[in-house]
């Protein structure tokens, strides 16, 4: 039996794990579940699964949650805080977790799992972005294993060698293929992209998920992040990563070898796969996802992406080429903006603005350790807060 902590478990990949869970009762137990406010949504999921913990961020919530649950008689023990986070994503009892927290706020606890030599199904990229060096250096000194759960990452996982050694050369990987649906807006005219409201950008063509990674996608800061996280999970320079936009969504990724040969993992876009495949590795289990139907699917097409409509994308590589405090400083500043964004408070083709401007404002050297890098994007969310001051 798997004893499991999924962070983040009422938001979108938090439910899809639940989901998969459930089909597997023999194979899985949840240990912890956690939220940031939810506590009606993390009721509901502590009567199904009946954790030993349940963890809000938020205090009044956790307290409205542990009423709740003393009333229903479930024994599960409710606890707040950051600290609480931590201490669930590295108990001794825990196997696996599942890193579905969005946003830098996901660090801490991916970092207390990676400390703990866990086995960590990351679906926080942003863990990466902020600090890809420092947490990869903690996975290895710790013993922990990363299982990808972004769906362009796992496919690529699932077409490079099993026992990969972390180098492209060795392994004779001339590139890897990151595909890209383009987002709601990837045929949109830029003249009208000023004006795309939150809602619009919401609505993304092929998957559902939460609003923060579904502006991303929008503005393919999505695709930037993941050409970050790339590099630190696969050791793949900025030049081996090429952007392959695709807007079916049924080719998750490739990888192509110096013999030509291109391997591809195709499936329908439903998180499930990615998340049964690390929640089984390396079996496979079954997901709840159907069969793909390439008679109705019929035609894939592929185009270059636009670096000019969609300037964030530009951005992310050469934040990843800059390296030093530059990709730290473009997620902080990306939330930020988003964050704006979706309460009305910046126009949509105002993100990308403000992140170069944060790029150019902040002049910080390469984080040490984790503590520098949270003071990175401290001042890099500042920086952001008095650009909007003085831009609004
Ligand atoms: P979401 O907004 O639907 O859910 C986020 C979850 O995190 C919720 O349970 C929420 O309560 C919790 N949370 C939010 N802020 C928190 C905080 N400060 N502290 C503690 N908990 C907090 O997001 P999502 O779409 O499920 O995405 C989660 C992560 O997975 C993101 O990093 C995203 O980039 C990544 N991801 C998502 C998808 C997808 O299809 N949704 C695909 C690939 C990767
Ligand atoms: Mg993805």
């Amino acid at each position: 039996m798997q004893n499991i902590t999924v962070l983040g478990s009422t938001g979108s990949i938090g439910k899809s794990t639940l989901d998969v869970v459930a089909r597997h009762p023999e194979r899985f137990s949840v240990f912890a579940l956690s939220a940031n406010s939810s506590h009606e949504s993390l009721f509901a999921q502590c009567v199904k699964f009946r954790p030993r913990h349940a963890v809000m961020l938020d205090p009044e919530a956790a307290e409205i949650l542990s009423k709740r649950l003393l009333e229903a008689g479930i024994e599960t023990e409710v606890d707040c805080g950051v600290r609480a986070l931590e201490k669930i994503a590295s108990h001794p009892d825990v196997h696996t977790v599942m890193a579905a927290i969005v946003g830098a706020a996901g660090m801490p606890p991916a970092l207390a799992a990676a400390r703990a030599g866990k086995r960590i199904l990351l679906a926080n990229k942003e863990t990466l972005v902020m600090t890809g060096e420092l947490f990869m250096t903690a996975v290895k000194e710790h013993d922990a294993t990363i299982l990808p759960i972004d769906s362009e990452h796992n496919a690529i996982f699932q077409a490079l060698p099993q026992h990969y050694s972390g180098d492209p050369d060795s392994s004779g990987v001339r590139r890897i293929l990151l595909t890209a649906s383009g987002g709601p807006f990837r045929a949109r005219d830029k003249a009208t992209l000023a004006n795309v409201t939150p809602e619009e950008a919401c609505k993304h063509p092929n998957w559902s998920m939460g609003r923060k990674i579904s502006v991303d996608s929008a503005t393919m800061m999505n695709k930037g992040l993941e050409v970050i996280e790339a590099h630190w999970l696969f050791g793949a320079d900025a030049d081996r990563i090429r952007v392959v936009v695709h807007p079916e969504s049924i080719i998750h990724s490739m990888v192509e070898y110096v013999d030509g040969s291109i391997l591809a993992q195709l499936g329908n876009p439903d998180m499930r796969t990615p998340i049964a495949h690390a929640l089984g590795y390396p079996e496979r289990i079954e997901s709840g996802v159907g069969s793909l139907d390439l008679f109705s699917v019929a035609k894939l097409h592929f185009e270059e992406p636009d670096f000019d409509r969609f300037p964030c994308l530009r951005l992310a590589f050469h934040a990843l080429r800059a390296a030093g405090a530059a990709p730290t400083v473009l997620n902080a500043a990306n939330e930020v903006a988003v964050q704006c964004f979706l309460e009305g408070k910046m126009r949509f083709t105002d993100i990308p603005v403000m992140i170069e401007a944060a790029l150019e404002g902040i002049q910080a050297g390469r984080p040490d350790d984790f503590d520098a890098a949270l003071e990175i994007d401290r001042q890099a969310r500042l920086f952001a807060q008095n650009w909007l001051s003085g831009n609004s």
